[in-house]
This record gives structure tokens, sequence and C-alpha cells, in this order.
């Protein structure tokens, strides 16, 4: 947990059974239209490895709104990885498991450079399968993940267990 995590936490809303029944689904919205927030999510997501990283991925499509800034901010460059089909030039593609369904990410082949230090960037860890396929596709894309940073871990999906080795930073812990 981190100073602004209060504010964080306050400004997630829980939105029951969406996308489907079962599902407590935490909607950042609240939070990104408030500048604050915002703002002290993207300096503490910024403050991991900020001085190592030459490269932020964003995983589509929240990740996207939270790892632009941190990239900007920590004088990298930004990659997206996207749901299949998205990308235009040659990719590599991993498959997994979601908290509700499934889905393939993919990233251009050419996205790093050789021994690049990346750091990956979502909104939420849930089961961990989004991360982990993530990390997959940048280390077979020629790069380092040097840690993956979230602004919220949903602690009891246990997440972390399928990130060995990876430094995993949460912003607000649930
Ligand atoms: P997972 O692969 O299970 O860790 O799921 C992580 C991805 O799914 C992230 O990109 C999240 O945006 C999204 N996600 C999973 N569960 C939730 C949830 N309860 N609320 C909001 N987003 C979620």
């Amino acid at each position: 947990m981190t100073k602004a995590s209060e504010l964080i936490r306050s400004r997630i809303r829980d939105v029951a059974d969406y996308p489907k029944t079962g599902v407590l689904f935490k909607d950042i919205t609240p939070l990104l239209g408030d500048h604050t927030a915002f703002a002290a999510v993207i300096d503490e997501l910024s403050e991991v490895h900020a001085n190592g990283v030459d490269k932020v991925v964003g995983i589509e499509a929240r990740g996207f709104i939270l790892a632009a800034p941190v990239a900007y901010h920590s004088g990298a460059g930004f990659v997206p990885v996207r749901k299949k089909g998205k990308l235009p030039a040659a990719t590599f593609e991993e498959s997994y498991d979601l908290e509700y369904g499934s889905a393939t990410v993919e990233v251009h082949q050419d996205a790093f450079a050789p021994g690049d230090r990346v750091l990956i960037v979502d909104d939420v860890l849930a089961t961990g399968g989004t991360a982990q396929a993530t990390a997959e596709l940048v280390r077979r894309a020629g790069a380092e993940v040097v840690g993956i940073s979230v602004l919220l871990e949903l602690s009891f999906l246990n997440g972390r267990e399928r990130l060995p080795g990876l430094l995993v930073r949460s912003l607000v812990v649930v």
C-alpha cells in the first residue's frame, strides 16, 4: 500500500455482476475523472523502476490509459499489448484464461530492442493470466521484464502466484 492508497481506493467503484453474474467489477472511471487521484496514480506507478526502464507496456484497454503517462513520466517508450487481430504488423501471440472467459493477446515482434528493460502496467491484477501472458510476450520478443505494476490487486485470486520471480507492485490491495 502507498501514501495515496486511501484516495485511490475511494475513487474505485464496485459494480456487481458485470460483465457477468458473480463478478464484482472494479470500475476506475471515477478515479480517471479526478485529477488529483489520477495524478497520484501516475506518479506512484512511475516511481518504480523509473531510472531503469526502456519501455512501458500497457495492456489493452484500461492499461493503455495508465501505461502511456507512466512511459512519458519515466522517459521510456510505450508499447501496446493488444487483443488478437488489432495490431497491423507481424506479432507474437499468447492465449490465457481470464477471471471471466478467455483471451489472446499480441505484441509486435519488433516492439523492443534486444535486452530492453520493460515495466508492464495494467489496472487490475486478478487471476494473473493477463500479466503472465504479457510477460511471456515480452520475453519472446527479446526483452527483459523488470516488473509489473498495477493500480489494484485482487489478492483473493492469487494472481501473484502465476508471476514467480517477478517484482509485482500494487498501489491498492483488496
Ligand atoms: P486477470 O488476467 O485475471 O489477472 O485479469 C486482469 C485483466 O482483466 C485486467 O486487464 C483487468 O482490466 C481485467 N479484470 C479482471 N477482473 C476484473 C475486475 N474484477 N474488475 C475490473 N477489471 C478486471
